[in-house]
């Protein structure tokens, strides 16, 4: 029987667990942490923020997987009523639909942006600087950089399409990424896969194949090699609880700016106790500016869709993301070409900036399997339909 080690226990960690086991493998995890989850941990108390991952996309490879074994769980389905408080900053106002020259980017038959040119240069000739300004900053809801115009244009435009997409691709887990954790970490003890937490590694075993699922900030101290780094983003993100009131818009997409401010009790009433909203935003952060440049945008956008706001405050709490939000590909750059999966001596990479194709965690999704594939010497494909 094949032995392997997973060092770390998030999204990437679970996966790779699993679908070890289910080849047939004896796994054990080591995560550094008391709980399973990394990032997509949701907070316990009485407001359930998410640290990380908010969305599963539907079109994403991890949800038939997920959904093949059970393991999404309930979902928290947007109401009509609440969608169509969805609101865009375009000039200053708030507007129901999207500038016109926008819809053009979004069009099925667009072409197909290029990977060498920025998307804001590609996106101009295409539909014009306005049109072109609008859909960069919107997508930074996918991408969280503080000039998603400057990244590759090919980039952009997946992240574009996959978050624009009509009817959602965006599913919201009921109570939680935590609660999607909680089932794999079920399936994977199951499976008999040993799960240690408080279980630091500091130095990788030889004995057995590891993939080593951690930020990739983590992996390259773990691996002593400075070559492991991608550029990421940098977010201030604020959540916010508030006492309900009549009327205040489900979700607000910057168009003037990256950044995004979203209601999500307005789908999901367990986050926050009765009588109360929970608001959660995103505000991606250039390298000069602080966190609390991110909060007064982040402000202001609350100032002009939750009317009074700052009155119906219970809770509050300010942090930065750095580099946690997965990898942005520069101009003349793609997935393939981040740090390899296959370190070399039976080391393998999983996580959100290594060369695995996909958008946020799913890059962390396919990167655990073609991980365990290489160390266990067996198809991926074969290893995905186990
Ligand atoms: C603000 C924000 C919003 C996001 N929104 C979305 C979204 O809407 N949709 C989406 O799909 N994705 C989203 N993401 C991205 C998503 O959170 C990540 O891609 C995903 O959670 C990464 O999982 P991972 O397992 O690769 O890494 P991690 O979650 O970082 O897991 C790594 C684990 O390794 C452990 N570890 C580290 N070092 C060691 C060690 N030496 N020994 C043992 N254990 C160790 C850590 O404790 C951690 O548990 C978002 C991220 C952020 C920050």
């Amino acid at each position: 029987m094949h032995r392997i080690t997973v060092v770390g226990g998030g999204f990437a960690g679970l996966t790779a667990a699993i679908t070890a086991a289910e080849a047939g493998a004896k796994v054990t995890v080591y995560e550094a942490h008391h709980t399973l989850g990394g990032r997509a941990r949701t907070a316990e108390g009485p407001y359930r923020t998410n640290e990380g991952p908010h969305t599963l996309y539907s079109g994403g490879p991890h949800w038939a997987w997920l959904k093949q074994r059970n393991l999404i769980g309930p979902l928290a389905p947007v109401p009509p009523l609440e969608a169509a408080r969805l609101r865009l900053r375009h000039h200053g106002v708030l507007r129901r639909t999207p500038p016109f020259a926008m819809l053009k980017l979004l069009r099925r038959s667009a072409r197909q942006a290029p990977v060498d040119s920025d998307f804001l240069s590609w996106a101009t000739e295409e539909a014009g600087e306005e049109g072109a300004r609008a859909a960069a900053h919107y997508s930074a809801v996918a991408l969280f950089h503080h000039d998603p115009g400057a990244l590759s244009a090919a980039f952009v435009q997946e992240r574009l399409r996959r978050a624009a997409k009509l009817p959602p691709e965006a599913h919201y887990p009921r109570g939680g990424w935590a609660t999607v954790v909680d089932r794999m970490a079920a399936r994977a003890w199951n499976l008999g896969v040993r799960l240690e937490t408080l279980s630091r590694v500091d130095i990788l075993p030889t004995d057995t194949p590891v993939v080593v699922a951690t930020s990739l900030e983590a992996a390259r101290g773990l691996l002593g090699d400075g070559s492991l780094t991608w550029t990421g983003g940098r977010t201030a993100l604020i959540d916010l609880a508030v006492r309900s009131r009549r009327g205040d818009a489900f979700a607000v997409s910057d168009l003037d700016a990256p950044g995004r401010l979203e209601r999500f009790t307005a789908q999901d009433r367990t986050l926050a106790p009765a009588g109360e909203q929970l608001i959660q935003g995103q505000i991606p952060i250039a390298p000069h500016e602080s966190r609390a440049d991110g909060v007064a945008r982040a402000e202001h956008l609350l100032d002009l869709a939750f009317e009074g706001w700052r009155e119906r405050v219970t809770w509050r709490r300010e942090s930065v993301a750095n580099g946690r939000t997965g990898a942005v590909d520069l101009p003349g750059t793609s997935w393939r070409d981040r740090p390899a999966i296959d370190r070399g001596g039976g080391v393998y990479l999983a996580g959100d900036q290594v060369a695995a194709p996909g958008v946020l965690s799913e890059v962390s999704f396919n990167s655990a399997l073609t991980a365990v594939s290489l160390a266990l010497g067996r198809n991926a494909l074969d290893l995905k339909r186990a």
